[in-house]
């Protein structure tokens, strides 16, 4: 048989399985205390997830929990392996000689907790130990769900899912015959010497003939005197009296005196609340101890390393014994309230460390046990108090009062427990937070000026920003420090999808500082920089239609799927293509003044000032190669310390005529001149009139001058810089163009120098921003001069 049609097998069982499981699960989810039970017998063994020993640390007696063990064999019973005696061909590897998968030894390890506890457990019962050990030993091995889920349940872990029940690999799988004969037999003979040994051993717990302690409260070496009848003259070799721990284990007192009506003992340290009583130990100590290691040298040699984990566990429970701990009198006559007092919860709105928003309650629960005084106070100076009853009651709940305030601060109280044995306290803490609802309020996308609404058009291959603007949705005035209704660090990410492109591209990370304080939407300002988050679209993104969604959110908060602290948003917008524009450069030398001509990577340079401000792509100006100029050209001068030097070169420019050029020489002719305080003006530039061409001249550096007479060349006035200019030397400009205004009437952006440029900067075509006119920070394009410089490129 193949591992194909062995996987088939196990599917057809799962099949036909799956009713009777679903019945046993159902029932056990109905009676959760079972698992618990289960678990807690898994425990006291020293195995398992919820085992109070790690490997190897502490030794202990294995502490047998009667309801549990009988709860395992009750579910145990429910596997057809025992009902029904079932044995299927296809078994799990789990004897014989190990392999390196790890799958594997993860089923050998819980299959030997699983032969373990089965044995000790059914070493609690009076059954058939033969018969019901070879079941166990089928259900450690069963490859098909049922055997999965109750192994799982068994030995205290998580039951998978349904759907990950069946998921043994079938290469895993074996036929039962070619199992190792000898480990198969060897191991069982070896189980059930341990469950018969076991039987033998198990040590009983009682508590009959208790009728009081005195006192019944008290801690580590308090005497106390057990009353009642019938305990006999004196003690009994095989019986011990033992006592509850803080850990809810049990351990022997040591006995002063006895008597048939009184046993005084000393109370053992760690001695915690419970129930005080009798252990009689088992007489078959030597007969568990050889059965156990038998059994762990047989679970070594067939199981290999993977059973070594609960092996040693065996080993312990032959060496120590196993003790089960005296029950509780239905009187509760026996029952010692031992050692300092327990705070079984303290609670503020149901949690150790919890938010509020202002204006909550805070209710503080709590219940303790085994104390003698309560006291509850408040230990931060922030926070609601309202006193609470005294004497405090051990369980109870106690409203604070309102938590109030427009800052986020934190409230802390205390639980403090006392009595003779000691004093323990805990704390609960409560911040004061205002939940924001954070909104993408806007999206804008610019690359020279722009209004709220993305009106003014865009261009094709022109690098762009996208501007985030992000409503915190806090009112009330709460206030993280930042101002009122304002939410600090947000942050986030950008994605543009190109029509057509089938697939997002992420924009990276915002511009520094890489987030934004959100706030309301009445208070934000366009004009500032800091109130986005501003991301790059870079040239080669900014073409055709693209939308632009955003993900903003609180710092901190950025796995959020959804919720408060997160926000999107979307926007689409077209960028148009725009035709070239042909530029010839002059490099103009002034030998008057001894100054040689400007480079061409300066000329450059100076065309990012044209670049940045006009609707044009960033590859929209065609450079023609540079043409050398001169101030002194044969008998003719043009001084640029007089503005008829300046009128004179620029009428040069315009009207010559190239003869048999070396090279292309079209375009806008456009003169780069050094830079001089002594030179009469910056720049100076001709419209195409007539026969002329369009002609400009500027001085090196000067890039809002530069663009400011590209503007002249392209048909552009003067805008009428509010008078007075604000350096008071301003010389006002002739040729005022009404078309525009004197400054810019919408928020633009120099992608140039990254900064956003507020509402009311001087018009490019202005002298405000001149800097020998009217100074001050550069010239920049109205939405007006912006959209004649889009239609008229190129001239
Ligand atoms: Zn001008």
């Amino acid at each position: 048989m193949e591992s194909g049609e062995l996987k088939r097998l196990v599917e057809s069982v799962n099949a036909r399985d799956a009713r009777v499981l679903d019945r046993v699960l159902g029932r056990l989810v109905d009676h959760s205390r079972e698992i618990g039970t289960i678990r807690a017998f898994v425990g006291g063994m020293g195995l398992g997830p919820h085992s109070r020993h790690s490997m190897g640390i502490q030794i202990s007696e294995p502490q047998v929990c009667r309801s549990g063990a009988k709860a395992f064999v009750s579910l145990l019973g429910a596997h057809p392996a025992l009902a029904e005696g079932r044995r299927l061909e296809a078994v799990l590897p789990i004897f014989g000689p190990t392999d390196d998968d790890p799958a594997v030894f993860e089923l050998r390890g819980e299959a030997a907790e699983l032969l373990v506890l089965g044995a000790l457990a059914l070493g609690t019962d009076v059954g058939d130990i033969r018969n019901s050990i070879e079941g166990l030993v089928h259900v450690a091995m069963g490859p098909e769900a049922f055997s999965t889920v109750l192994r799982r349940l068994l030995i205290g872990r998580p039951i998978p899912e349904p759907g990950g029940r069946e998921g043994i690999p079938a290469s895993i799988l074996r036929l039962r015959k070619d199992i190792e004969r000898n480990c198969l037999v060897g191991v069982a003979n070896a189980l059930t010497d341990v469950s018969l040994a076991a039987q033998g051993a198990m040590p009983i717990a009682y508590a009959t003939g208790i009728a009081a302690l005195s006192p019944s409260v008290g801690c580590d070496g308090t005497i106390v005197t057990i009353e009642g009848t019938g305990f006999g003259p004196s003690q009994p070799q095989n019986v011990d009296v033992y006592f509850p721990t803080i850990t809810g284990s049990c351990v022997p007192a040591t006995v002063i005196s006895w008597s048939d009506a009184n046993i005084v003992v000393r109370a053992p340290s760690s001695v915690g609340p419970g129930c005080v009583g009798f252990v009689r130990r088992g007489s078959g100590g030597a007969a568990l101890f050889k059965a156990t290691n038998t059994l762990a040298g047989e679970m070594e040699r067939c199981l290999g390393m993977a059973a070594s984990a609960a092996a040693y566990r065996l080993r312990q429970a032959g060496v120590l014994g196993m003790i089960t701990c005296p029950p509780c009198l239905p009187s509760k006559a026996n029952f010692f309230s031992g050692g300092p007092p327990s705070i079984e919860y303290f609670s503020a709105n149901g949690g150790f460390d919890v938010a509020a928003e202002p204006g909550d309650a805070i209710t503080l629960s709590w219940r303790v046990t085994n104390a003698s005084t309560v006291s509850l106070t408040r230990t931060s100076l922030a926070g609601p108090y309202t006193p609470p009853p005294a004497p405090l009651p051990t369980s109870s709940t106690h409203s604070m009062g309102a938590f109030t305030g427009l800052n986020p601060t934190t409230a802390t109280y205390e639980l403090t427990a006392s009595n003779a044995c000691g004093v323990v306290s805990r704390s609960v803490s409560v911040r004061l937070q205002k939940t924001p609802k954070l909104a993408v309020s806007a999206i804008e996308v610019v690359q020279v000026i722009q209004r709220p609404d993305n009106s003014v058009r865009l261009v094709e291959g022109k690098a762009t920003a996208i501007r985030v603007f992000v409503d915190s949705g806090l009112t009330g005035g709460f206030d993280y420090g930042k101002g009122p209704d304002v939410m600090p660090r947000v942050v986030g990410r950008a994605t543009a999808f190109p029509v057509g492109a089938g697939r997002g591209f992420d924009l990276g990370a915002p511009w520094a500082p890489a987030s934004v304080d959100a706030r309301p939407a009445s208070n934000m300002n366009r004009d500032l920089q800091s109130h986005s988050l501003i991301f790059d679209l870079p040239a080669n993104l900014a073409v055709g239609t693209v939308r632009i969604e955003v993900r903003a959110v609180v710092q901190d908060h950025e796995k959020d799927v959804g919720g408060p602290f997160v926000a999107f948003g979307a926007t689409t917008v077209t960028f148009q293509a725009r035709p070239a524009q042909e530029i010839l450069p002059f490099l103009v030398a002034d030998p008057l003044l001894g100054l040689p001509a400007p480079t061409l990577a300066q000329f450059f340079t100076s065309l990012r000032g044209a670049i940045v401000r006009f609707g044009i792509s960033d590859s929209g100006f065609i450079v023609n190669p540079p043409q050398m100029y001169s101030t002194v050209r044969g008998p003719s001068i043009r001084p640029l310390t007089q503005a008829l030097g300046w009128s004179l070169m620029l009428m040069d420019l315009a009207t010559l005529i190239f003869v048999f050029p070396q090279s292309p020489v079209g375009g806008i002719r456009a003169g780069l001149v050094p830079t001089s305080a002594t030179y009469a003006v910056n720049g100076m530039a001709v419209p195409r009139v007539a026969v002329s061409i369009p002609a400009m001249l500027a001085q090196n550096g000067l890039l809002g001058t530069f663009a400011h007479e590209m503007g002249h060349a392209i048909g552009l006035g003067h805008a009428a810089c509010p008078p007075p200019c604000p350096g008071g030397n301003a010389t006002p400009p002739d040729g005022i163009d009404g078309r525009l205004p004197g400054v810019t009437d919408a928020t633009g952006m120099d992608m140039g120098t990254r900064t956003v440029i507020a509402a009311g900067r001087g018009e490019m075509m202005s002298y405000c921003g001149d800097t020998s006119r009217c100074p001050g920070p550069t010239r920049w394009p109205s939405t007006t001069s912006f959209d004649i410089v889009f239609d008229s490129l190129p001239i």
